[in-house]
């Protein structure tokens, strides 16, 4: 039997290596490619130009509950988003993992705002669509938000329908019989609720909403 050489060996290699270094992603970007105004419109959005002096201490991942399953810690997206990574930033899981509990803020030498930054590169997210087109997290907030401008209350049977819809259609066959028990029960309705001057709350929703789509 012929051994094969070491140079037949890297000839067959060399295909499987070009292949893999079509998957490679740079990483580190170029000062062109940032979005340098980003830290300072974020900062406008949250409290100001106190996010722009973070000393980076990571008293923040630290202290958050959720920083284990984020694809950046809390540090990180202030880091990122004061440097311009707006791509990077806008499309991680952090921004809808964030549960809002506000110890971050608590602890924060600097006393930024951390939470409220969350908040506002969420509503940054939504309004540019960056956000996983499945993830439920900011579909329920845009479904939401639908329901209360149309209908002045959110009824909470259409608010799950739609969600299943735009996420995950065959979860809504799944959860039909939880649905019918709860119908049943009258723990669920279907009839819309809606108050008597819609035409009121959507003027002050559009009005806080500045034109800005949602
Ligand atoms: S705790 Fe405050 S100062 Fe420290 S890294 Fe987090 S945001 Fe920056
Ligand atoms: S507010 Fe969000 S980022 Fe801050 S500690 Fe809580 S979960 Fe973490």
């Amino acid at each position: 039997m012929q051994l094969p050489t070491q140079k037949s060996v890297q000839q067959d290699e060399a295909p499987q290596k070009i292949e893999k270094m079509k998957h490679v992603v740079r990483r580190i970007k170029f000062e062109s490619e940032l979005d340098l105004d980003f830290g300072e419109r974020v900062a406008e959005k949250a409290y100001g130009q106190k996010l722009l002096s973070c000393i980076q201490c990571g008293t923040c991942s630290a202290t958050c509950p959720l920083a284990h399953y984020m694809d950046y810690t809390p540090r990180k997206i202030i880091a990122m988003t004061r440097e311009g990574f707006k791509e990077e930033v806008l499309n991680s899981l952090t921004i809808w993992l964030c549960a809002s509990c506000y110890s971050c803020y608590v602890q924060c030498p600097r006393q930024i705002h951390i939470t409220d930054v969350m908040y506002a590169l969420k509503r940054e997210a939504i309004q540019l669509g960056f956000h996983p087109k499945r993830l439920p997290i900011p579909i329920l907030a845009q479904e939401f938000y639908k329901r209360v401008l149309k209908d002045g209350r959110n009824t909470e049977s259409w608010l799950l329908i739609s969600l299943y819809l735009r996420t995950n259609p065959f979860k809504m066959l799944k959860e039909s019989i939880l649905g019918l028990k709860l119908f049943l029960r009258g723990r669920l309705t279907i009839g819309k609720e809606h108050v008597k001057r819609r035409d009121q709350i959507h003027a002050i929703l559009e009005h806080k909403k500045g034109g800005q789509p949602l």
